[in-house]
């Protein structure tokens, strides 16, 4: 952690990679290794002061996680106005374009997908952090390669760049939010599954399983648990599959699958464990 030196000593910053709501990702070159890496740049003033205290102490905890599936959080760096987070560098895309490109996935296809998203998860939930964001958009691939690992970028990060607030009034589609987030109850790290709910819902389908124009009536849809599998979409999936969706789209996150539950779903074993699936 490099504190309060000049970022552009170490670090040549290069083209814009994206724009997220808080602030821009750069590709940026080391200058003594000339290694890749991706920083993400948030203006402070985008930031109250608790905020950004409460930021500086969640990213020491962020640069300790180190899993093949998580993006890998380097070093940060810090000036008047802004406060820069070095990155690993994902040059694969996000699993949302894969999922367009082929309209949905195959079952096989999903679960192999999901379950590294999974072993990211039960180990950032032993760390205490929880995502809270979790979309098919904080999902990258390392390359374009076709086995290209899948990883889960802004780990811990929504508290503070996707705020309620932010998410409420940003102009993408809320979809992923769990029930008890909207109901304003407190959270657990049950609320990830309820997006992995989600993501593999639209994995299988290509096409989320609540949506309204209306944010109003999409919270309403979320509060509900109103969602269904839609004919003919849905008439060559499998039960086990429709199964861990309901399991994980329940709106109690007391009796929502955890972790365990997920790994030992039947789903799940019978469709990894024959064949590797290259995405
Ligand atoms: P968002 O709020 O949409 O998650 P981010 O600030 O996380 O925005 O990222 C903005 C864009 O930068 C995204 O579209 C993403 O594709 C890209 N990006 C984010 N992190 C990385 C990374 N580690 N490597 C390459 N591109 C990245
Ligand atoms: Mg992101």
């Amino acid at each position: 952690m490099q504190g309060n030196e000049d970022i552009n000593k170490v670090y040549t910053l290069e083209k814009t990679l994206g724009e997220g709501a808080f602030g821009v990702v750069k590709r940026a070159v080391k200058k003594s290794t000339g290694e890749h890496f991706a920083v993400k740049i948030i203006n402070k003033e985008n930031l109250s002061n608790e905020d950004l205290l409460a930021l500086q102490t969640e990213v020491e905890i962020l640069t300790q996680i180190d899993h093949p599936n998580v993006v890998k959080l380097f070093e940060i760096y810090e000036d008047d106005t802004y406060f820069y987070m070095v990155l690993e560098l994902m040059t694969g895309g996000e699993l949302f374009e894969r999922i367009v490109e082929k309209d949905h996935f195959s079952e096989k296809e999903a679960a192999a997908t999901l379950r590294p998203i999974i072993d990211a998860l039960a180990y950032c939930h032993k760390m205490g952090i929880v995502h809270r964001d979790l979309k098919p958009e904080n999902l990258l691939y390392s390359t374009m390669e076709p086995g290209a690992l899948l990883k889960v970028s802004d780990f811990g990060l929504a508290r503070f760049v996707g705020s309620e607030e932010v998410m409420m009034t940003q102009c993408g589609t809320p979809g992923y939010v769990a029930p008890e987030i909207i109901n304003g109850k407190g959270y657990t790290e049950a609320i990830d599954f309820w997006s992995v709910g989600v993501i593999l819902y639209i994995m299988l389908c290509g096409f989320p399983p609540f949506y309204d124009e209306d944010n109003d009536k999409l919270f309403q849809m979320i509060k509900t648990g109103n969602f269904a599998f839609p004919s003919p979409y849905w008439d060559q999936i499998s039960n086990e599959a429709k199964e861990l969706i309901k399991g994980l789209l329940t709106i109690d996150p007391a009796k929502r699958l955890t972790t365990e539950k997920i790994l030992k779903h039947p789903w799940l074993l019978n469709n990894t464990h024959k064949s590797i699936v290259n995405l």
